[in-house]
């Protein structure tokens, strides 16, 4: 092995494999030490995909590679820019210019591929770099394309809620703070107990890139909690779906459990405006009315253009969000999975492989 790291995951993976790549990496000549793709690795050393992409993780976790995201032109394939996860949505939202187009050009999932590159040189002479070379060059292993459709990020639905929601310590020791001020005592000032978990569900959804909420917004008819507008959507199947163009959060800082006179209430909202997304945020768990109410409002909305989908949240809710530090993104399709296939005991744990 020329780097000892892979001798730890030989017996896990297949030992073969674990060498081969090895001494495929260790020999890459310097100028070949980037734009390393998982189908580059499935291809030139003939394994599974999903085999290829778990040894490029784990070299990333073992500071071998490291990891970044390529961003192709959707029209001329021109590399446009490389970036870092932090930049995944900024990216997304906002248009790119292309100099070989010579024109702005906005950028979805499939133009940003996931590349990894050796940031940590292993211990082999030039002698045998040389020889490596060689030898592919006898198997005839040219130059080829590294990147297809399996590495872009339309694959990897996980890198995008990460690159739109991820609080660092600040944030999240703002969320516990402004938790604990839930149950301060607020004598009669029922408006200030109220606001106290309005202003803690503005903190956690702000944290969404390109999410923005106020609780300010109020219509001729009504006076919303909590009101977020999501600049962001997808063209294939995700949370943004369901977020954009907006959503609605009533909160309920009450000891009782919220019933379905809120459900009610928040789905006739809905009905005369543009969510498709809202949420009743409680202390207890709502009443199970609750939940018949918002599977039926589903069933109905299913096949209009329209979405009409709300879910409840209650303290159980703010562990995962808070202490278990779960993605927000990842945590609201659970919660919608609940409600489009009527399962409303199955837990989060059951999405989370490994
Ligand atoms: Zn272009």
């Amino acid at each position: 092995m020329f780097y000892k790291q892979f001798s730890t995951i030989i017996d896990l993976l297949n030992p073969e494999f674990v060498e081969n790549f090895d001494y495929w990496l260790a020999t890459l000549p310097r100028n070949n030490q980037k734009n390393i793709t998982a189908s580059v690795v499935s291809s030139r050393l003939g394994v599974k995909y999903s085999l290829a992409e778990s040894i490029l993780k784990f070299a990333e976790k073992q500071n071998i590679l490291e990891r970044y995201y390529l961003v192709k032109c959707p029209d001329c394939n021109y590399n446009l820019d490389t970036i870092t996860k932090d930049e995944i949505a900024d990216i997304l939202v906002n248009p790119v210019f292309c100099d070989e187009c010579e024109e702005d050009k906005k950028i979805t999932l499939n133009d940003i591929y996931t590349a990894y590159k050796v940031i940590q040189q292993a211990d082999v002479s030039e002698e045998e770099i040389a020889r490596a070379i060689e030898k592919r060059l006898n198997q005839g292993e040219g130059s080829g394309a590294n990147f297809i459709k399996a590495d872009s990020l339309s694959n990897d639905i996980t890198t995008l809620y990460e690159a739109f929601y991820n609080p660092d310590e600040s944030a999240y020791a703002k969320f516990a703070e402004l938790r604990d001020k839930l149950d301060l005592d607020y004598g009669k000032d029922t408006t200030a107990k109220g606001r106290a978990l309005e202003v803690l569900t503005l903190e956690i959804f702000n944290q969404i890139k390109y999410v923005t909420g106020t609780n300010d917004v109020k219509t001729k008819t009504n006076q919303f909690d909590c009101t977020f507008l999501c600049g962001v959507n997808t063209p294939y199947l995700s949370i943004f779906n369901y977020l954009a163009p907006c959503f609605i959060i009533e909160c309920k800082n009450e000891k009782k459990k919220p019933d379905n006179n809120y459900t009610n209430k928040l789905e006739s909202i809905m009905d005369t405006s543009s969510a498709q997304f809202g949420m009743v945020f409680g202390r207890k768990d709502a009443t199970s009315p609750c939940f018949a109410i918002s599977r039926e409002h589903y069933l109905i909305k299913k096949e209009t253009i329209k979405q009409q989908i709300v879910v409840t949240c209650y303290d159980k809710d703010l562990e995962y969000i808070i202490d278990k530090r779960v993605n927000l993104l990842h945590y609201l399709e659970y919660k919608i999975f609940q409600i489009t296939n009527n399962s409303p005991d199955s837990t989060y744990e059951m999405f989370c492989a490994g």
